[in-house]
């Protein structure tokens, strides 16, 4: 399939594929061997305009906006089926465009974006709505109402699920949307708006417009008919995105930003095997690309030498690889200028003093791909570039500790606040630290359990607003009250 699979890399705009209007357009290459996928279109302000143009009119005509809840309900499971029925060709684009495992592309990313879909279809029609006890001379309906058209910005970590988070709930509570996706990934975005078509989303309903963030997601962000801005990205653009919707038309904003989760492991875990399969799975897994990476690792100073040894020993199954090789569990880095700062950031590890257990090396270069070692820190301490900032890469800070207190300090001495995690077998413990960590979600004795059913969000610069949980549908609607005279 990965040798046969041909893209489309026009825009999506009004149901159509179309170029941009001055007929712009860049390369997207494939970070597994440099190979060139296609070309896509650049999209600019004038394309932007276009978008939104068709989504506006489709929101104000009604022809999805309108229809009842149950017949968006229909539409969007036949989207969710179809993206599981294109799940092999969806898998390999997402791994050909951004170098993660197809075997995870396929089981996490397809099956996310599916699942997301289908709750928010599913949970559409089960909304009421309210009325409010006022006296009887009166009735005040309290309605959710679409916020009209929406604009989306998403990154290329995970680019299936990061647009369904939003999408999904914004295309169920009858939005219009217009997707951006990351310059780096853009491909399987372009197949969701093909496959909405397919199942029935009107026209003009959901678009998606590729292009880079300067040129085609500040145009969006800055638009004055753009209702909301639903971003997932870097703190540094995050910021921005704010100004620009404060400095247009006061859209609504909402960012999903960067994080340097701590990962707590105090001596009376509950299986120190556990503890270090997770703690070290979680942080290679998507080849450490992930915001919630557990990229700060404090371990309790009895058991730290044990727990590196057992660390150690798992490395070679993280030895990088193709990751169109069914075992695979590390994949490509997104592109060249990633591994740089990668390979930056281990350089700073070294120079701070920092003390280099494992890897550290980009490999495989003959390939023309991107692939960095799985590398562990041992030494670090919290005052290091390694320990403060986000790498975005299969980068392991271990720091030790031997105060609970003090840990709890120095996990929350972050900028961040998205995950976090403790692990011991004491109740009042456990409870005790979840209770004092700022962070957005705190797992104890695990790491990986993640559902649509839960909010997913940060604290502090981690960003503003959460995703999925039905919290999420309050975001793209606006309440609106109606007082009746009886
Ligand atoms: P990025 O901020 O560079 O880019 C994100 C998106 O914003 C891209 O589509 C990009 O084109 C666009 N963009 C860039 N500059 C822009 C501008 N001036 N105006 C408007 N749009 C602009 O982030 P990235 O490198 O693509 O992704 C990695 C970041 O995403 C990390 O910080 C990671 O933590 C974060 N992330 C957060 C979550 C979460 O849910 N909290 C999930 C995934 C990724």
């Amino acid at each position: 399939l990965a040798q046969t699979l041909t893209f489309d890399g026009r825009a999506r705009i009004g149901g159509q594929a179309v170029d941009a209007l001055d007929g712009q357009r860049f390369d997207c290459h494939s970070p597994i061997d440099g190979r060139r996928l296609t070309e896509v279109a650049r999209c600019g302000a004038a394309d932007i305009d276009a978008a939104v143009a068709q989504a506006r009119a489709a929101f104000e005509d009604g022809r999805w906006a309108h229809k009842a809840p149950a017949q968006r309900k229909k539409t969007l499971q036949r989207f969710a089926d179809l993206v599981l029925a294109h799940a092999d060709e969806l898998a390999v684009t997402e791994t050909l465009d951004m170098g993660k495992p197809v075997q995870y592309a396929r089981s996490v990313d397809v099956n996310a974006t599916a699942n997301c879909i289908r709750w928010y279809a599913e949970a559409i029609d089960k909304v009421y709505d309210e009325i409010a006890p006022t006296p009887r001379n009166a009735l005040a309906l309290i309605q959710r109402e679409p916020l009209g058209v929406v604009g989306v910005i998403v990154p290329w970590n995970y680019p299936m699920i990061m647009a369904a988070w939003k999408i999904a709930p914004a295309l169920a509570t009858g939005n219009s949307v217009v997707l951006k996706p990351s310059e780096k990934s853009p491909l399987t975005a372009l197949r969701l708006a093909d496959l909405a078509l397919q199942a029935g989303v009107p026209e003009g309903v959901f678009q998606v417009v590729p292009g880079f963030g300067p040129e085609a997601g500040s145009p969006l962000a800055l638009h004055m008919d753009v209702d909301a801005i639903a971003f997932t990205g870097s703190t540094r653009v995050g910021k921005q995105i704010h100004v620009m919707a404060g400095q247009s038309n006061l859209k609504r904003a909402w960012t999903e930003l960067g994080g340097k989760s701590p990962n707590i492991v105090f001596a009376d875990c509950p299986d120190l095997d556990t503890a270090v399969a997770a703690s070290v799975g979680s942080l290679f897994f998507n080849q450490g690309e992930s915001c919630n990476a557990p990229s700060r690792l404090f371990v309790e100073a009895s058991i730290r030498e044990a727990f590196l040894e057992k660390a150690l020993a798992l490395l070679p199954q993280y030895a990088p690889a193709n990751p169109l090789l069914p075992g695979t569990e590390l994949g490509a880095l997104v592109d060249e200028t990633q591994t740089q700062t990668v390979l930056r950031y281990i350089d700073s590890g070294l120079r701070e003093g920092a003390k280099l257990l494992a890897g550290g090396e980009r490999v495989l270069q003959s390939t023309g791909g991107c692939y960095v070692q799985p590398t562990i820190f041992d030494g670090v301490t919290s005052a290091m570039t390694i320990a403060r900032e986000e790498i975005f890469g299969p980068v392991l800070s271990v720091l030790t500790f031997d105060d609970a207190r003090e840990v709890v300090r120095q996990a929350n001495q972050s900028d961040y606040g998205l995950q976090a995690a403790v692990w011991t077998r004491d109740l009042n413990k456990a409870h005790g630290v979840a209770r004092a960590l700022r962070a957005g979600t705190v797992h104890v004795n695990q790491y990986d359990s993640d559902d649509i059913t839960v909010p997913f969000g940060g604290f502090r610069q981690s960003g503003i607003g959460r995703d999925k949980s039905l919290h999420a549908l309050e975001k793209y609607t606006e309440l609106k009250t109606t007082w009746i005279r009886i």
